[in-house]
Order: structure tokens, then sequence, then C-alpha cells
């Protein structure tokens, strides 16, 4: 009950081995090579701190404490850890472990053998529950003595002040969680490192694995940034062997004590696996993975020739994979710092280089954590900051599996990124590809969190309808994860901006096909995504300075304020063929099946315009309200003002463009930072332009909706509600907090309804 041998354990005693215990014995029974060992029991531990009589005094302390005190959470760590490290130990139990012990040394033929002595907690309640990384690891203990002590310092390990504050967060019950200990022959290492079965970030059918020299502490700990190899599983196809610098390893001195020291130079870039010692590996990583009948994350050891497990548990992290494609760099700056993707997902921050622990309070929310190696003291900050780089660590370093399961995008082993990266310049991070680009990405900023969005948003049913922007066909699929009901604003231009080309240049060499098959191309991705839901294709709205930079933006004019110039739908009917295009391609997509998108003007100042453009809809053979819902945008007061007019003319829906709307009612230049103080939504002005619009169109059964940033804050939405909106169009982060408000404002209309009935 107190101490089982490997061979007595299966994966079904996480309740009494923990989870690494559980799994050595699983792996043991499975005939997998695993060195020979033992478990100390949860229950061991807990009849220890029964009969020390220590349990309530343990208790009392971690219900005082205020977890986010650092100082009051270490003092309260230490206090414990001292009662625990002075209580006596049962004898029987002190008599069991030294039975277990010796026997070990006898079936190895070893006195004294030297054991590695591992934490293994587990939860009452939630078995499977994760605590990797949070206790100790002991490496190298010999003699009866040693064994008992280190054990002991595994049970006072569990009051770590890293593990406490980490249950505190998880919601574990402190009482309710126990340690059980594993005590293993030490493989004494050639090589080793870590191998999952499958690519952790994608999911793929790929023996993923990483070697470094020596003891696999390396490699864990982060210390060293391993080979990286991948072996296809189908055919065990060596597709790729990346080989790093290996600066240290850990070894064994003359007391077997393993230490750190630095690799000979000439062993430095030498390859560690061999194509026959992969394929061993990847043969034993599909026993395993066809044993457990899922995909896992293993350790592995080359002892001589002799192929060892050391761990094996399931990839915890294969849920939160990030679907191919949302990792789109291409309209990056240049790349300044490269490694390993650890954690996929892209995020852009202000860089902290942090390199000593006590520089964390630097990390301020959504700052890019740059930093040798991460280490568990480091978890508050990391939770703060939207992106992790790491100088140092492969795919499984603490770095790499802290962030994955917080869903944090992070890069490791670049090397010298604290070096080359500047304190607070902005960066964007590719978690995937493993790539630092120089400065902040709105649009990755708008990929990177929506997964937020997309768990919270789902069981919440609003009349009003909910949708989201889109910029960038690679953050549709984000976008419509979030359950949102369509979108509400494709801008065109950021499509042409990504395209690097300028529409005109396609025009001038007469290539209006090509033109037409890139919109089209681009916008059936995000019609795609959404499909059936209405997506709203936004005809161009091209200011020139920003069209200039493309690839044959070479003619267009320098204006004085661009913001009251040649854009919008004006532009577009000075350069009919452009328009003409956008119109072909939605037909194009219409006729592929694609009827969920309609078309919307921007930036109208009167009817004529509305009618021009439909015109122009209805010359190539696809008619307006008929074939397609026709729209446009509320972003000039004279719209807002002569709305009726337009409703007269005929329009299927509206969408308020509150960013242009609030610059042109208040003579503030939305992007001129001298005058940003006086820029605000909620102008008395504003609002009643938005109010009037949205009750007209309310009138006249005329869709309305807005698709200004102004939607995209919940207490202006909770007004847009009240005034009668038909949907808001909201940035893809903001979704979910903007269903919650529509809801509430839904259910306060309905109630203040009844009570007045009730008067
Ligand atoms: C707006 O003006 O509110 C709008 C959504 O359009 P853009 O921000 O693209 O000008
Ligand atoms: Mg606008």
């Amino acid at each position: 009950m107190y101490v089982k041998k490997f061979e007595e354990l299966s994966k079904s005693d996480i309740g009494i081995a923990g989870g690494k215990g559980a799994n050595l014995g699983e792996l043991t029974q499975a005939g997998i090579p695993v060195p020979p060992g033992f478990v100390v029991t949860a229950q061991a531990y807990e009849y220890f701190m029964d009969e020390a009589g220590i349990n309530d005094k343990v208790m009392s302390i971690l219900e005082k404490i205020d977890i986010n005190d650092t100082k009051e959470l270490q003092a309260a760590a230490e206090e414990i850890k001292k009662i625990i490290n002075e209580a006596p130990i049962p004898e029987d139990l002190v008599i069991f472990i030294r039975e277990y012990y010796n026997e070990l040394c006898q079936r190895v033929g070893e006195d004294d053998t030297d054991v590695a002595i591992r934490s293994s907690a587990t939860a009452e309640d939630l078995p499977e529950a994760s605590f990797a990384g949070q206790q100790d690891t002991f490496l190298h203990v010999s003699g009866d003595d040693e064994v008992i002590e280190f054990i002991r310092r595994c049970w006072a390990s569990l009051f770590e002040a890293r593990a406490i504050f980490y249950r505190e967060e998880n919601n574990f019950e402190h009482s309710k969680v126990y340690i059980a200990v594993v005590v293993q022959k030490m493989a004494i290492a050639d090589k080793a490192g870590v191998m999952f079965t499958v690519n952790p970030s994608t999911g793929e059918e790929i023996a993923l694995i990483e070697g470094s020299w020596g003891l696999g502490e390396a490699v864990v700990s982060g210390d060293v940034t391993p080979d990286n190899y991948q072996v296809d599983k189908k055919d065990n196809e060596i597709i790729n062997v990346t080989i790093s610098d290996k600066k240290v390893m850990y070894t064994n001195d003359e007391n077997g004590t393993s230490v750190k020291v630095e690799v000979p130079e000439e062993m430095r870039k030498e390859r560690v696996l061999s194509d026959e010692e992969l394929i061993e590996l990847t043969e034993m990583g599909k026993r395993v993975q066809a044993h457990y009948g899922e995909p896992m994350d293993t350790e592995w050891a080359f002892e001589k020739d002799m192929l060892f497990l050391l761990q094996a548990r399931p990839i915890t992290t294969l849920g939160d994979a990030v679907e191919e494609g949302e990792s789109e760099s291409s309209d990056l700056g240049d790349v300044l710092v490269r490694g390993l993707g650890a954690s996929p997902g892209m995020a852009s921050g202000k860089v902290k280089i942090i390199l000593d622990i006590d520089e964390l309070d630097k990390i301020k929310e959504g700052d890019i954590m740059v930093t040798t190696m991460t280490t568990p003291d480091m978890v508050p900050a990391m939770k703060r900051a939207s992106g992790i780089v790491t100088d140092e660590g492969g795919v499984t370093c603490h770095a790499s599996i802290i962030s994955r399961e917080l869903g944090i995008p992070c890069v490791v082993g670049t090397g010298d990124a604290t070096s080359t990266l500047k304190e607070n310049d902005g960066v964007t991070l590719d978690g995937k590809k493993g790539l630092v680009f120089e400065g902040i990405s709105e649009t990755k900023e708008e990929a990177a969190t929506v997964q937020a969005g997309a768990v919270e948003a789902a069981p919440i049913i609003t009349v009003t309808e909910v949708k989201a922007n889109v910029s960038m066909p690679e953050a549709a699929e984000k976008a419509a994860a979030t359950g949102a009901d369509g979108v509400g604003l494709l801008r065109t231009e950021h499509l042409m901006l990504t395209s690097g080309i300028h529409p005109g240049k396609f025009i001038a060499d007469g290539e209006e096909d090509k033109l037409i098959d890139t919109i089209a191309e681009k916008v059936q991705i995000v019609a795609d995504a959404f499909y059936p839901k209405p997506v709203w294709y936004r005809t161009l709205d091209a200011p020139t300075d920003e069209f200039i930079a493309l690839e044959g933006g070479e003619n267009e004019p320098r204006e004085h304020n661009p913001m009251l110039g040649w854009r919008g739908i004006r532009r577009e009917l000075d350069q009919p063929e452009i328009l003409k295009c956008e119109f072909k391609a939605i037909k194009k997509l219409h006729e592929k099946g694609y009827t969920n998108i309609g078309i919307m003007i921007p930036l109208s100042q009167n009817p004529a315009e509305l009618r021009q453009a439909k015109a122009i809809c209805s010359s190539i053979g696809f008619e307006p309200h008929k074939d397609v819902d026709f729209g446009m945008m509320v972003e000039i007061p004279a719209a807002a003002i002569l709305i009726d007019e337009y409703i007269k003319e005929g329009i299927d829906f509206v969408s308020l463009g509150t960013n242009d709307l609030t610059q042109y009612t208040l003579a503030v230049d939305r992007n001129n930072e001298f005058v940003a103080k006086h820029y605000s939504e909620e102008h008395p002005a504003v609002m009643k332009l938005i109010e009037r619009t949205i009750r007209k169109c309310a009138e006249a059964g005329v869709t309305c909706s807005i698709c200004g940033q102004a939607g995209s804050v919940p207490h202006i939405v909770e007004k847009l509600v009240a005034f009668g909106i038909t949907s808001v169009s909201s940035n893809t982060d903001a979704i979910a907090d903007v269903r919650k408000t529509v809801a509430r404002a839904e259910q306060k209309i309905i109630l203040d309804a009844a009570r007045k009935r009730l008067e």
C-alpha cells in the first residue's frame, strides 16, 4: 500500500502513484524498456502527514495567505517546508522504503545504486490533473538514508511557493492534492532527450525528437538548444534534421553527482542521433502511442547502445493547436531573430528583457517576455505576457510547455534574442514558425486573441446579431470560430494591400481578369469560413497615402489631407473599371454558390453615388437587391442626415462607420495624434447622428448595423441596442464581451417593458 514496484502498477493507479508513477508502471507492464524502480505512494504521504499531526497546521497557514503577495507567499512556503522537514517519518514507512531500495540495489547488482527521486503529484478528485514541473526532482541520490531524506524533500516541495500559486490559480484544494514519489535507477545517459509521438503544435503524425549529449536534464531544463529531428511515422523517413550548437551537457562527476559541463568543442555541432537510432526511437514511439491509444510526450535516453524510456505522458495541448493558415507572416517587418516555434499563434507587444528574476515586475499585460530561459517562478509574469521568446531551449523546455498550456505564443532556442532584441521595441512573434518580426501587427493581435472569444461566446444567443470585422483572409477562420453571426465589414483595401499590387496596375496592364481572380480568391476564403452566414464585402476604400506604397502606386496623388480626399465610393466612381472588377469578382463567387456575400459601398455623401454604383453593378449583369444584397456605410454626416433619401433610392442594409462619422462630425483627423484628445464617438452630435440613422432604418424596415470601433465598446453597444440596431460588427477579440453586453441590453429592454405593463 505504501510502496509499490513499477511492475505492480498500471495507468489506472494515478490516485496511488501519481501520473508519473502510474505511467512508469504501465510502460513496465507493456514491456517497454524502463529503468527499474518503485513508488512511495500518495497514501504514504498522507500517512506521514497524519501520523506527524501536521495537516491542520499546514492548512491553516495556507488559508490565511494572499497568493498575489509574493513575500507573504514565500514566507508561508518556507514555514510549511520547515514543518515537514522537521516532522518524524513513521518507522514502519522508513523500514518499507529501505527494503524496496535494497531490493532494487540487488536487482541491478550495485551497492547504494544511484537513483532519481521524482515527485508525482495527484489530485484526489481529479487524478488526471497536471502538475508537471511544479514539484522537485533529485538526481543521483544513493544510500537508503539519503533516499529517505530526498523523499521527504519531495513531499515538502508540494508546498513550494510556485506549487501553492499554481493550485490556487487552478482551483485545486490544497488538502486534496497528494504527492507520490518515484524512486528509479538512474540511467547514465550518453545522449538523451524527448520525443513527441505527433507534432505537438499541429497534431501531424510525425515523431518529433529532440536530443542532446549527456543526461536529459539539459534538454528538459532548457539549458541547451537540442538537435531537432522529425521522422515520418508512416515509412520512418527522416524528414528533418536540425543540428544545433550544444554548448552544455549534464554528466556525472566522480561522486556520481550530476554536473553541468561544457560540451567538448568537437562534439558541439556533431549530430547526436544516427539514422538507426532515430528509427529505433520512432518505432518505440509508435509502440507507446499504440499502447496508450493517444499521442504521447516521452523522455528517452541511450545508455551505451541501450534505449530507455524514462517518462511518457499524453500530450495535453493538442486540442489547443492552432489551425493551419492562422500564422501567416507575409505582411510583417524584417525577421529579427529565429528560433523554434514552441507554442503556436501570433503575438505583438513591447520587448521586455528579463535577465534576472528580480526584473519580473517589468512585464506588464501584453508585453513580450524575452529571457534566456523561463523558470517556474516566472509563471505569474508569463501569464501577463502576450508572447514569450527565449535564447535557449527546445520544444519541450519549460517555456514551451507552460506557454502552450497558457495558450501564449512562444519562440524558443533563438540563441541571441536577449542581446539582439531591444528593450521596449515593438515586435510580433509567430509561435508556429518560430520567428520574431520587427514591429507591431494589428492583424496578428486580432488572430492571437480569438481563442478566448471562441470559448466564451458560444452559448449566448441574442436577437441582435453579433458579427465580426475581417480584414485579412487568414483571420477569417478564427473570427468564424467565435460563433459570429457573419462578417459585418470585409475591408477590401486590406486584401489589396496584402497582395502588394495596386489595383490600378492590373487595369493599366490589361489584366482585369487577374484583378477579378485576386479579389475573388481572397474573398472566397472569408465567405467559406462563414458560409452560409452573410459576409458584407465593402468596395475599395483606398486612401492615397496608403496605396502609394503598392507596386504601381507611384501615381497616387499627394493630398494635403488624404482623410478628406480621394477615397471611398467617390474615388471608385472616378475609376469605374476597378469597381466593375470588384462587382465581377463577387458575381463570380455568387455563381460558385457563395450567395452569402453582400455588397456595401463606403463613404457616400449623396444618394446619387448609390444610384451610380448600383447602375455599374447592373451593367455587368448583376442586379442589386435581386441578385445580391446591396447596402451602404453611413460614415459622413450628410449620409446620416439624408438617410431617408438613401432609403428611397433603395438599400438592403446600412452599416454605421463611426470611425469616419466621428472624424467628419467633429473635424478631427482620426490619424492625427495632436488632436486625438478631441476624438470621441460618444460626442452628443455623433450619438445623435447614430441614433437618427438607426431609428430611420428601423422605421423603414432596413437592416442597420455598425462596424466602426464604437461597435467593439460594450457601453456604447448597450445604447445602440436600445436605439434598435439590428446587428453589431466587432473586432474578433471583442466579440465575446459584445455578445454578453447585447444579451444584457436585450434583457433589460424586455424587463423594462414588463415592469411598465405592471405599473
Ligand atoms: C469606419 O469608418 O467606421 C469604418 C469601419 O471604416 P474604416 O475604419 O475602414 O474607415
Ligand atoms: Mg470608414
